[in-house]
């Protein structure tokens, strides 16, 4: 990393040394986007020292009462990042390790990636350390409840528009949004995003990350005089956005093998029955063995990892550092072409540069995974004009944003001498993007 860049580096960790996460998501745009940063006219303005650091960053207790009757206190989280393009816009994430550098890493992640949608989006992220896994649904009630009376103060369909990330699906933005309904006494369908068709959300939005990912991959596949068809496909995670990513690889002729969730990974060389996965996760919320128990011939592995499955296709759909230089190196040693971030960040930076030396084809989660967000902001354009279109009509211009994406990142690596690169395509574009309009509205 050259001097200038470095600098503002270590003053993001110097100000706050606990945030791994957040400075390894600061360190991998730093040292890609050097040469554009580097313009006086951004550095002049001291636009990386101002892009590093989130406009706004809200905590607050949560107080709800469980169903044994006992007080429970979690901490929620909103970092309204930048807002050069439009309203802050980014999930809500509800894990047991969710905290502020977690939700930083996010939000910073999303500023680039709602850039590249080309959607008028800034970017934001939040969430709970709450674990929703064995609760029950009136306890995820209480809980979401009483985050959105705190959160309510601070959204709006022009300011900041939260939606689903890990742990929170269609039952918490409905209960979140029933709150906001109630405190504020205004039908605000703008306010949230991937709410149920029935009153106020998108078609395709519960599909869109996953299909998204996939026509990414089919995009980079083409450029490489390949296609998804008879592609052997391994995902990682069981939630939304591998679901659906291996639902379209399926629709698009590829062999899905493999999935997994945090209890362990199934390997399904049947090809993976994904109505089943969807009943037991979505359904039941039951745990990848339920899947195993209900189809013969699926074996479930509890040591090692999904990456040990030998596929030409990995999509790491889980969560971030999941899929480490070891896990690389077994990918590659095992023929693997193109691997696609579904999740934000799965993959360690040791695990890209393997995948970039080898020559694969690597999309990483900011230009790969913007399909979700690029939904919720066609959500939000049937909310404002009151419209809802046909699920057909949103995946299509779905498969047309992830198309101009692909474009514009590998575009972009190209005029920089990086053809093929697109970690440094998506970082440059992104930042050009909001580095421009972070200029034209002055010193804020
Ligand atoms: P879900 O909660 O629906 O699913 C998450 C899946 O990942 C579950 O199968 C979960 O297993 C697994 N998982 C989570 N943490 C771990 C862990 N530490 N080790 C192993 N497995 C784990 O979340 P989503 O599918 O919505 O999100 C997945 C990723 O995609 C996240 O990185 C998210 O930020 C990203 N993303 C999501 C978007 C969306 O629209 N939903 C948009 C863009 C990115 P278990 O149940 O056992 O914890």
């Amino acid at each position: 990393m050259i001097d200038s860049m470095k600098a503002v580096y270590d003053e993001v960790v110097t100000r706050d040394p606990g945030q791994k996460v957040f400075h390894q998501a600061v360190h991998e745009v730093l040292e890609t986007i050097a040469d554009v940063a580097a313009l006086p006219k951004y550095s002049g303005a001291s636009i990386l020292q101002r892009i590093v650091e989130p406009e706004r960053q809200i905590m607050f207790r949560v107080p709800w009462v469980d169903d044994a009757g006992n007080v429970q206190v979690n901490r929620g989280y909103r970092v309204e990042f930048n807002s050069a393009l439009g309203p802050y816009k980014g999930g809500l994430r509800f894990h047991p390790t969710v905290n502020l550098g977690v939700i930083k890493f996010l939000g910073f992640e999303q500023v680039f990636k709602n850039a590249l949608t080309g959607l008028g989006i800034g970017g934001g992220k939040g969430g709970s350390d709450f674990d929703p896994h064995g609760r029950s649904d009136g306890e995820v009630m209480r809980f979401c409840q009483s985050f959105m009376t705190e959160l309510y103060r601070h959204i709006g369909d022009h300011t900041d528009v939260p939606a689903g990330d890990i742990g929170v699906g269609g039952r918490e933005i409905g209960y979140m949004f029933g709150q906001y309904k109630r405190i504020t006494n205004r039908f605000e369908a703008g306010v949230l995003t991937g709410k149920g068709t029935g009153w106020g959300g998108s078609y395709g939005r519960t599909e869109a990350t996953g299909y998204g990912a996939v026509f990414f991959t089919e995009r980079m596949l083409d450029r490489k005089g390949k296609s998804l068809d008879g592609q052997r496909v391994v995902v990682s995670g069981s939630g939304n956005v591998a679901i659906y990513a291996a639902q379209k690889a399926q629709q698009l002729g590829a062999h899905v093998v493999a999935f997994s969730d945090s209890s362990g990974y199934v390997v399904d060389e049947q090809g993976v029955d994904v109505d089943l996965l969807r009943e037991v996760k979505e359904v039941q919320r039951g745990r990848v063995a339920d899947y195993v128990a209900g189809r013969p011939g699926a074996k479930l592995h509890t040591e090692g990892s999904v990456w040990d499955v030998p596929c030409t296709i990995a999509l790491p759909c889980a969560t971030q550092n999941e899929l480490d230089e070891s896990h690389a190196r077994t990918l590659v040693d095992n023929g693997v072409l193109a691997v696609a971030e579904g999740a934000n960040m799965p993959c360690t930076p040791e695990a890209v540069e393997v995948f970039q030396a080898a020559g694969i084809s690597f999309g990483p989660g900011k230009a790969a995974n913007a399909g979700g967000v690029a939904t919720s902001a066609l959500e939000m354009q049937q909310n404002a004009s009151r419209e809802q279109w046909s699920f057909d009509k949103t995946v299509a211009k779905l498969e047309i944003v992830m198309t101009n994406i692909h474009d514009n990142v590998a575009r972009t690596a190209e005029q920089h001498g990086a053809a093929g690169n697109y970690v440094l395509g998506a970082n440059v574009a992104g930042f050009v993007q909001v580095a421009d309009s972070m200029l034209a509205h002055g010193v804020v």
